[in-house]
């Protein structure tokens, strides 16, 4: 997913399955039932950069689970703003994993995938970005940024410290240049903290711009993952967000991107454990040996399989399995 993909490269794919293990933290893993809200519409949203694994699975649990306590939705989007990255062979490889799985969203069904556009793929959705970057433009909260990756570790190496605050390290704002189409364009984010409500950690609050101004199209062409996932929440009626705390410091972020373009009541968030390898490296989709479908191909149940992730997330001590029917009884009171 955009939330759980990892950023491994080749090189990564070892340890075996006993080396893996979720470091706790801080909280617990299951949130209080009394602080779940009702009727809840959230979203599972694979990248089909890779074929799901042991962290979607475990994302899934969280998902579908507080779905099912709660009478909430669970909507199906594929990720796929990455355009370099992402291949139709992966998300047809993610559809019939799901289906072995047995979860099924509630919106949109999994033949509309197979039967062509759909607004639940990002890469269909490209006018939607396009008329909320305007919307921002217009504002005068657009600007196109030269600096490359170079430019931020140059100013690291001269300062002995990562670049913060407004802006970029390269004042690019002020200069006002041209959006060429391959430019990187960033959002304007200004200064000042955002809270939201984490339903395992509690109440937040932290700066967007302690990062510096976030990127909405890169030099690509491609829509970020922060902004497009942003956009994307607002026009499907998201309100609670369940991802991996890999993402808790984008949350800000997104949710000051949220803010300019009109969204008025944010989204509750679940950042829920993530499934890590022995070293301390999050498993990602280069770690073949943890494929749900060679899982599956191997003989596992999906029930087997939801016990062990929901030993591995900390929802249960040991891999007693977990029927997908009943994967509510994880977070009832
Ligand atoms: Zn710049």
């Amino acid at each position: 997913m955009g939330e759980a993909d990892g950023a491994a490269g080749p090189g990564e794919a070892d340890g075996a399955a006993e080396d893996l293990f979720v470091p706790v933290v801080t909280g617990a893993a299951r949130p209080d039932p009394r602080v779940l809200p009702a009727a809840p519409v959230t979203r599972f949203a694979p990248a089909p950069t890779g074929h799901l694994h042991l962290g979607h699975l475990v994302n899934a649990l969280y998902t579908w689970g507080i779905a099912r306590a709660t009478g909430g939705r669970v909507l199906l989007r594929i990720e796929d703003h990455d355009r370099q990255r992402s291949r139709p062979e992966f998300e047809a490889a993610l559809l019939e994993d799901l289906q072995r799985l047995g979860l099924s969203p509630d919106e949109p069904p999994i033949a509309a995938f197979r039967a062509g556009a759909t607004p639940y793929r990002q890469s269909n959705s490209g006018e939607l970005y396009a008329a909320a970057l305007e919307r921002l433009r217009e504002a005068g909260l657009i600007y196109a940024c030269a600096c490359s990756r170079a430019t931020f570790a140059g100013y690291e190496e001269e300062r002995r410290r990562p670049w913060r605050g407004i802006g970029c390290p390269g004042g690019c704002r002020a200069l006002g240049l041209d959006d060429n189409g391959a430019i990187t364009l960033r959002a304007a984010v200004g200064a000042g903290s955002e809270r939201w409500i984490d339903l395992l950690a509690g109440p937040m609050a932290d700066e967007p711009a302690s990062g510096g101004d976030p990127p909405v199209r890169d030099r690509a062409g491609n829509w970020t993952y922060l902004f497009a996932v942003v956009v994307d929440d607002m026009r499907h009626g998201v309100d609670l967000v369940i991802r991996g705390r890999d993402l808790l410091e984008a949350t800000p972020t997104q949710l000051r991107l949220a803010k300019m373009l009109g969204r008025e009541a944010p989204p509750v968030f679940l950042h829920h454990p993530l499934v890590r390898l022995g070293s301390g490296r999050k498993l990602s989709k280069a770690h073949g040996d943890t494929s749900v479908r060679s899982l599956l191909d191997g003989g596992a149940s999906p029930a087997a399989l939801f016990g062990r992730a929901a030993r591995l997330a900390g929802l249960q001590t040991d891999e007693q399995p977990i029927d997908p029917g009943a994967l509510g009884g994880l977070f009832s009171a």
